[in-house]
C-alpha cells in the first residue's frame, strides 16, 4: 500500500533523518512484515487511498498481532480517519499501537515520540484514552442512527393517564370564519426576534436594540419597521383574514379520528401523525401527535386554523420594487410575515380563552407569548411534528379554508400568499413540540396505506424524513 500522502510522508521523516523503505503500492501484508523483520524496522506505516485499504489495514493490524510484533503502526492517507484508526485498527493490535497520523506534517512529531523510549509510554497511553473517547463517540453515534421497528416504537408512546380526563367542549364544531381582524391589535402580538433574524441579526429581541455589535444596525430597521407598521394600521393596507375550527376527536392508533358531531358516530376525517422511530433512553417515549388526543371513550377534541395577512402584500411589494425601494419591497414583505405569525398567536389566545375555553382564565400579555408559556399547542403540517405536508390538505378540506380565507395550497403543499400560518390545536396540558425525525421504510409502508397513497407516493412526501435510501431500496428489491 502506498500513495503520493505516504510519499510525501516519507520525504518528510526523510529529511528529519529517518531511514525509509518504501514498498510501494499495492503491497500484500506478508511482504510488508517480511521486510519489517527482515530490515527490522522501528515502524511500519501504511497509507490508505482508496476505501478497500481500509480492511486491509485492519488485516494488517490483526496479522501483525498474530506475528507477535510489538512496533507502531502508523496509519494515514485520504481514506483514513481517527475514528477508522480507532474502531476497527487499533483494537486489532494491542501489542503495540496503530496510530492516525493527520498528515505528513504530524508524522515527524508522532514517530519521534514514538521512538523516544522517554516519551513513548506516556504518548501511547494518551492515544489509548483518546481512541476510547472517540470509540465512545462512535457508538453513540450509530446507535443514535438505529431505528426501531414500528411495532416496538407503538409499544413506548407518550403515557397519558386519561382516567378522568375532561375538556371543556368548543364554543361551535366545524369552521367557522373571523373576519373581526384589527391590525392594531395584532401589532401588538408580534414576536420580533425572528424579523430580526430575516435580516440576520442574530439575538433576542429586546435585548438585540443595546447589542454592542449589531445595536446600531437593529434600531435603525426596528424604527424603520415601527414607521411602516403605522402606515400598514392606519392606511388598512392588509385585510387578514382567518379560518378556525373544532371537531370531537380520538386517537386510534397513530391516526386521529374527527367526528361530525358530539355522538361521536360519524367519522369526518383523520389526521395521520408519524411516530418516532429511533432508539430512545429508558423513560423517553416514542412520540406521535396522536399520543397526545385521547382514545375513544373520552370526549376530546382537536381544531384546526389557517391565518393570512392577505394577497396584498405582493402588489405593495411590487411598488416599491417598481420606485426602486427595494429595501421597503422587502421590508413590508417580512412585515406581513410577523403580521400572519402574530395572527397566529392572538387567534390562539383567542381559542384558549373564548373558543374552546380550556384556559379561561389566561392571562398572559401579548409580549409574553412567544415564549410559548400557555397550555396546548398548535403543531403546523410541514414542521417536525408533522414533517408531511400533504396533511394540510386534510386541514384546508375540514376549513373549506380557501373559500374562507383566499389561502390556497400549492402543488408542492405551500401556501399562497407567502404570509400565511396553518396548524393545528391540540389542547392537552402534556402536549409539546418534538421532531419524529427519520423513519424507516415499515413506517412508509404502514403511513401509506393510512393515508391511502401508494407507497411510492409517501416516500416522496416524506423524502426528507426517510432512514434509508429509497433508490437502494428499490434495487435490493429487485435482486
Ligand atoms: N413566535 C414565532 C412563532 C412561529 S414558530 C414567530 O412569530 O415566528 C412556532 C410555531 O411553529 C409553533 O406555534 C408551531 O405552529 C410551529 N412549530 C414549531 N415547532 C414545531 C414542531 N416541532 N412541530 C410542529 N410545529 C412546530
Amino acid at each position: 500500500m502506498h500513495d503520493i500522502g505516504k510519499n510525501i510522508v516519507g520525504v518528510v521523516l526523510a529529511c528529519n533523518n529517518y531511514e525509509i523503505i518504501d514498498l510501494g503500492v499495492m503491497v500484500p501484508p506478508q511482504k510488508i512484515l517480511q521486510t519489517a523483520r527482515e530490515e527490522n524496522v522501528d515502524i511500519i506505516g501504511l497509507s490508505g487511498l482508496i476505501t478497500p485499504s481500509l480492511d486491509e489495514m485492519a488485516h494488517m493490524a490483526a496479522e501483525m498481532e498474530r506475528e507477535g510484533f510489538d512496533i507502531p503502526l502508523l496509519i494515514g492517507g485520504a481514506t483514513t480517519s481517527k475514528v477508522h484508526t480507532a474502531v476497527k485498527i487499533a483494537p486489532r493490535y494491542s501489542k503495540n499501537q496503530a496510530v492516525y497520523v493527520l498528515d505528513a506534517s504530524r508524522a515527524v512529531g508522532v514517530v519521534s515520540q514514538l521512538l523516544n523510549p522517554e516519551t513513548k509510554a506516556t504518548y501511547i497511553e494518551g492515544i489509548r484514552e483518546e481512541y476510547v473517547t472517540v470509540t465512545d463517540r462512535h457508538e453513540r453515534a450509530e446507535r443514535a442512527k438505529l431505528r426501531l421497528p414500528l411495532a416496538t416504537a407503538r409499544a413506548n408512546p407518550v403515557q397519558i393517564d386519561w382516567t378522568g380526563y375532561t375538556v371543556p367542549a368548543p364554543t361551535f364544531t366545524g369552521p367557522q370564519v373571523i373576519d373581526d381582524w384589527d391590525l392594531a391589535e395584532i401589532v401588538q402580538y408580534i414576536d420580533w426576534t425572528p424579523f430580526f433574524q430575516t435580516w440576520e441579526l442574530k439575538g433576542v429581541y429586546p435585548k438585540i436594540l443595546q447589542d454592542e455589535r449589531q445595536g446600531e444596525a437593529a434600531r435603525a430597521l426596528f424604527d424603520d419597521a415601527q414607521a411602516m407598521l403605522q402606515q400598514i394600521v392606519d392606511g388598512k393596507w392588509f385585510a387578514p383574514r382567518a379560518v378556525v375550527g373544532f371537531w370531537p376527536a380520538n386517537a386510534v392508533g397513530d391516526d386521529i379520528r374527527l367526528f361530525t358531531d358530539e355522538s361521536r358516530q360519524t367519522p369526518l376525517s383523520t389526521f395521520h401523525t408519524l411516530r418516532q422511530q429511533h432508539t430512545k433512553r429508558p423513560g423517553r417515549p416514542n412520540v406521535a401527535l396522536a399520543d397526545f388526543i385521547a382514545p375513544e371513550g373520552v370526549a376530546d377534541y382537536i381544531g384546526g386554523f389557517v391565518v393570512t395577512a392577505g394577497p396584498e402584500e405582493a402588489a405593495i411589494s411590487k411598488r416599491f420594487d417598481k420606485a426602486n425601494d427595494n429595501y421597503s419591497a422587502i421590508l413590508v414583505k417580512a412585515l406581513a410575515d410577523r403580521i400572519a405569525e402574530a395572527m397566529a398567536e392572538l387567534m390562539h389566545q383567542r381559542v384558549r380563552r373564548d373558543l374552546w375555553p380550556y384556559a379561561a382564565d389566561e392571562t398572559f400579555a401579548p409580549d409574553e407569548l412567544a415564549a410559548e408559556p400557555y397550555r396546548g399547542i398548535r403543531p403546523a403540517p410541514g414542521y417536525p411534528a408533522q414533517p408531511d405536508h400533504t396533511e394540510k390538505l386534510t386541514l384546508f378540506s375540514l376549513l373549506d379554508a380557501t373559500a374562507a380565507t383566499g389561502v390556497e395550497l400549492t402543488e408542492s403543499m405551500a401556501m399562497w400568499p407567502g404570509s400565511s400560518v396553518s396548524g393545528m390545536y391540540i389542547g392537552h396540558p402534556d402536549a409539546y413540540y418534538f421532531g419524529v425525525a427519520k423513519v424507516e421504510r415499515d413506517q412508509v409502508q404502514d403511513y401509506a396505506e393510512r393515508k391511502g397513497m401508494t407507497f411510492e407516493e409517501a416516500e416522496r412526501w416524506l423524502a426528507p424524513i426517510l432512514n434509508y435510501s429509497p433508490q437502494s431500496a428499490a434495487s435490493v428489491a429487485a435482486e
